[in-house]
């Protein structure tokens, strides 16, 4: 399949290629979608094999942001960039400043942040040649470490979900487990625990998994045997892929809620997990809160407060999604979907009826 009929399948709107001879640059910026505002998303510096699947990632990629956004009711859309290279070794300023430059060319259609091998520092260097760049640290007047808010996201979430199947989201004596207990998973150990929760826990890095035990009273299991765990909820923190045909029958708890991206193998185990009985809360509606809250930073000044604020809503969208997959007899990822495509069609159009004189694309 060629590029144009590989992003039109989906409905990009833009894919641009950048480059540096001089740094070696090779970007890849693809714009899904400006329906709802710029097309927000991170940019991933990673040693992809090969152009084709840079190329693969960074479509999907930018999809998932539209439809992460649009969910989470904010005026973002879709977007995301690679960079194709080794960030320990290929990473130079010259290199970020080129990459920036590239950004910059699209006057604010795209809007970047930090993914998978960047980090604020980088955004910094990026913020020399565009104003086009979030998640910057706070002495730049940016929101910083997004895990935090992640994490403060999911737990609304999580209160939601026991809402909708318990009655009530008092988590005392509740039991949950958490897989990987990192910069989020970390944080969301912490707001479980003193919710009066108790938490069963596995990481591949031991240290995470003695702090926990030291720092929250966490019980530890062997990486393998998490899924085995009986608990109310499984918050997935880790990487993706956790829940598939062999996981899936060992689960015993019974929702499942957590911050890592694209936690299902197959979109076959949606239903898998009906079948089981757990409840699925989607992992774009879930982990939003990295991007509520670089919102709240484009806003121009950042506050934490009123970052804390819009996180409450994401437990308004699980309330939506449960109770829209309920009515419509369907899974919640499917759900979650109509909702963000619900609010791209009735707001987006909005877009297009431009005042005299404003510009045809988005900026900010
Ligand atoms: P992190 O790297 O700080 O934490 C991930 C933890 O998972 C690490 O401690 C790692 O050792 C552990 N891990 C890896 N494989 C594991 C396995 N098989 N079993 C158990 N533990 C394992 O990353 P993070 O920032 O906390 O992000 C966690 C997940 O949430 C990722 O999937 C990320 O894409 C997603 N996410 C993060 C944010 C954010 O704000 N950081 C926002 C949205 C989504």
């Amino acid at each position: 399949m060629g590029v144009f009929e590989v992003a039109q399948a989906e409905g990009h709107e833009e894919v641009l290629f950048g480059s540096d001879p001089v740094s070696g640059l090779r970007t890849i910026i693809a714009i899904h979608s400006t329906a709802l505002g710029p097309a927000l998303g991170g940019t991933r510096f990673y040693p992809y094999a090969t152009e084709e699947e840079a190329l693969t990632d960074v479509l999907r990629l930018a999809k998932g942001m539209t439809y992460k956004s649009a969910a989470a009711g904010l005026d973002l859309g879709g977007g995301k960039a690679v960079i194709i290279g080794d960030p320990r070794t290929d990473k130079t300023e010259r290199l970020l400043r080129a990459y920036a430059r590239v950004i910059d060319s699209l006057g604010g259609r795209y809007v970047t942040a930090e993914d998978v091998g960047t980090t604020t520092e980088d955004m910094i260097t990026i913020s020399r040649e565009t104003k086009h760049v979030s998640g910057l640290p706070a002495e730049y007047g940016g929101s910083g470490d997004p895990s935090p808010a992640t994490a403060t996201g999911v737990l609304s979430a999580i209160r939601a979900t026991a809402r909708h199947l318990w009655g009530d989201d008092d988590l005392t004596g509740r039991r949950f487990a958490i897989q990987g207990v990192g910069k989020v998973g970390g944080s969301l150990a912490e707001l479980l625990v003193k919710s009066g929760a108790s938490i069963v826990v596995s990481d591949t890095y031991q240290p995470a998994v003695d702090h926990a035990v030291a720092a929250y009273g966490a019980t530890a299991v062997d990486v393998g045997d998490i899924y085995d765990v009986e608990c109310d909820l499984f918050a997935p923190c880790a990487l993706g892929a956790s829940f598939t045909a062999d996981t899936i029958p060992r689960l015993r708890c019974e929702a499942i809620a957590g911050s890592a991206n694209n936690q299902l193998e197959t979109t076959a185990d949606a239903d898998r997990l009906i079948e089981r009985g757990i409840t699925y809360v989607p992992d774009f509606i879930v982990n939003a809160g990295g991007v509520i809250n670089i919102q709240e930073e484009l806003h121009g000044s950042y506050s934490w407060e009123r970052a804390a604020h819009a996180l409450e809503g994401i437990g308004e969208s699980v309330t939506k999604v449960l109770t829209r997959a309920a009515a419509d007899d369907t899974t919640p990822v499917i759900a979650a979907r109509r909702i963000a495509e619900d609010r791209i069609d009735a707001v987006g159009g909005l877009r297009l009826r431009r005042r005299p004189g404003e510009p045809t694309s988005p900026s900010n």
